[in-house]
């Protein structure tokens, strides 16, 4: 089917409307009518090819939650008229030793993107949620809680789920020091997250004006990394750090305030670090520095699930989609606080 869409043509140029194809239901696909769709930084970093690889017309957007407008024969985890959610990632071989763990997004042959993957229907690459409607399979939809308001949930399909699978991994509960860097979608995610799982949670930022929101968040403390001084009171304190910052940047720092046995886990920059990462602290307190990508699908529902229970969702601002190219530009100036969501009823506009 033919349906509606915003998306880009080249890495340097704007995001416009445009039309793209969607496959027909077929046995155990869902189709949803997008309602919401959140504004990831890998958003614009794929939409202006900064990671290399990006085909195009690209239509970004992996934070989608709408309603569901028809199923197939086979479908029973949920049915027409029902909320509806889908992430960073739309399939996945499902039979490789991650996919067999509930691993998807690290399957070995791939997982195939919510945008920008290889489409496996009808040939060519995924379009992501900046359109009308979606078509996935069952396997890849999530179910949204009931208490939770639809537009501030959809962040929680990446930037929810990216910082809940390593504060998962690294089994962070109740005691757990844990550090939070960038106060953005990912980062403001981080800090709710840790806290609803009982961590005493700090927060670097290089922005002083976001120190009072960071505590309203609920970090316990804030600190301002450009501040040396500051820097020096964290020294050896976390077990566990979340790096959001999506650009190169000195870790070494950060490394500095990590507990024995610590782990600095990276989510946001992609490539090499510069400078370069000295070994001696990380050798002399057995640090680690790791790296981690969205989560799987149950742990995605798990995550969903522990917000509504927690009423965990994000803090939004509701734009309309012909307002996404001036919204990249604040996302680049770090003004979000602390998503951006389209309304995509204006997509019909
Ligand atoms: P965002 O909303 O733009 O937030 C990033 C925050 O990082 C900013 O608010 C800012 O916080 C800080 N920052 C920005 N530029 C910086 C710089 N040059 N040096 C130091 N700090 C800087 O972005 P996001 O949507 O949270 O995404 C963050 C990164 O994670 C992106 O690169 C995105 O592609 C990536 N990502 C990864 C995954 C994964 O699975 N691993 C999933 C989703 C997104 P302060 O003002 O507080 O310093
Ligand atoms: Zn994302």
């Amino acid at each position: 089917m033919n349906i509606k869409a915003f998306g880009t043509e080249a890495a340097n140029a704007s995001l416009k409307p445009m039309n793209i194809q969607r496959r027909e239901v077929t046995a155990k696909d869902i189709e949803i009518e997008i309602l919401y769709c959140g504004v990831c930084h890998s958003d614009l970093h794929t939409a202006r090819n900064d990671w290399g690889g990006t085909m195009y017309p690209a239509v970004p957007g992996h934070e989608i939650v709408g309603k569901v407008t028809k199923i197939g024969s086979e479908v029973t985890k949920l049915k027409v008229g029902d909320s509806a959610a889908v992430g960073c990632l739309v399939d996945s071989c499902r039979e490789c030793n991650s996919c067999k763990h509930d691993l998807e997004q690290y399957c070995l042959n791939g997982m195939v993107g919510t945008y920008n993957g290889k489409d496996k229907h009808l040939g060519g690459h995924t379009f992501g949620g900046y359109s009308e409607k979606v078509v996935v399979d069952e396997h890849f939809v999530l179910k949204v809680p009931s208490n939770l308001d639809l537009a501030a949930a959809a962040p929680l399909l990446c930037a929810g789920i990216t910082t809940w699978s390593p504060l998962r991994h690294w089994k962070v509960g109740k005691g757990s020091k844990v550090a939070v860097i960038g106060l953005g979608g990912l980062g403001h995610m981080a800090i709710k997250l840790a806290k609803g799982l009982g961590a005493e949670v700090t927060l670097f930022s290089r922005t002083p004006d976001k120190k009072k929101d960071g505590l309203d968040l609920g970090a316990n403390s804030v600190i301002i990394s450009t501040d040396d001084n500051q820097m020096k009171t964290v020294k050896g304190k976390f077990d566990l750090i979340i790096d959001t910052v999506p650009y190169v940047h000195d870790i070494n720092p950060y490394v500095a305030t990590l507990n024995v046995n610590g782990t600095l886990v990276l989510v946001g920059y992609l490539g090499g670090l510069e400078p370069f990462l000295n070994t001696v602290p990380m050798i002399l307190g057995r640090k680690s520095v790791a790296g981690s990508v969205i989560g799987g699908i149950a742990e995605t529902q798990e995550m969903l699930d522990f917000c509504g229970e927690h009423n965990i969702v994000s803090d939004i601002e509701i734009i309309k989609m012909q307002d996404i190219n001036e919204a990249y530009e604040r996302m680049l100036k770090s003004d979000v606080r602390y998503r951006f969501v389209i309304d995509m009823a204006s997509l019909k506009k």
